[in-house]
């Protein structure tokens, strides 16, 4: 998959996006999507989506862009008071090469806990819906 090219409709993000398939879902916004990433990197892993279509950030339009960044913002923060992380990684990758897998645009929100090995990308074992959503409403529940 080259960065630049036709979007998929079926991709598993776009199925999320049209409850299509089971996620442990934090938020939406008007143009924005959360939820919980599956295979998590750390506890708390999370990811946030625009709800229009992009391959990457480059194709996003910039008013999606800002909304999804804040929305990062708002859902790290609530991460934050959820489970107390020492630290939280955010990335975003564009492309193959980049190590993207999924191509629907997406921010990660990876809580970091000093005393706990981080999984790395695309190594981590599939976690457990239910678990995941119980999860997701701990962050809700620190939401503004
Ligand atoms: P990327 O590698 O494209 O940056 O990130 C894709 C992310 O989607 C990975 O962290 C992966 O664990 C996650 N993922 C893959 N399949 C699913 C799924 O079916 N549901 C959810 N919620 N996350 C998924």
């Amino acid at each position: 998959m080259s960065l630049h090219g036709p979007y998929d409709t079926d991709n598993i993000f776009a199925k999320i996006l049209r409850r299509e398939i089971p996620a442990a879902y934090i938020a939406t916004s008007s143009r924005t999507v959360a939820f919980m990433d599956a295979f998590p990197q750390s506890k708390g892993h999370c990811l946030v989506v625009p709800k229009m279509a992009s391959r990457n950030m480059l194709e996003m339009a910039r008013k999606d862009l800002s909304a999804v960044t804040d929305q990062v913002q708002v859902i790290s923060k609530a991460v934050q008071k959820a489970f107390n992380p020492d630290g939280i990684i955010v990335t975003q990758f564009n492309g193959a090469a980049a190590g993207q897998t999924v191509f629907h645009t997406h921010f990660h929100i990876i809580p970091r806990y000093t005393d706990t090995a981080l999984a790395g990308h695309g190594e981590a074992k599939m976690a457990d819906l239910a678990e995941l959503k119980a999860l997701a409403a701990q962050i809700r529940e620190q939401m503004p």
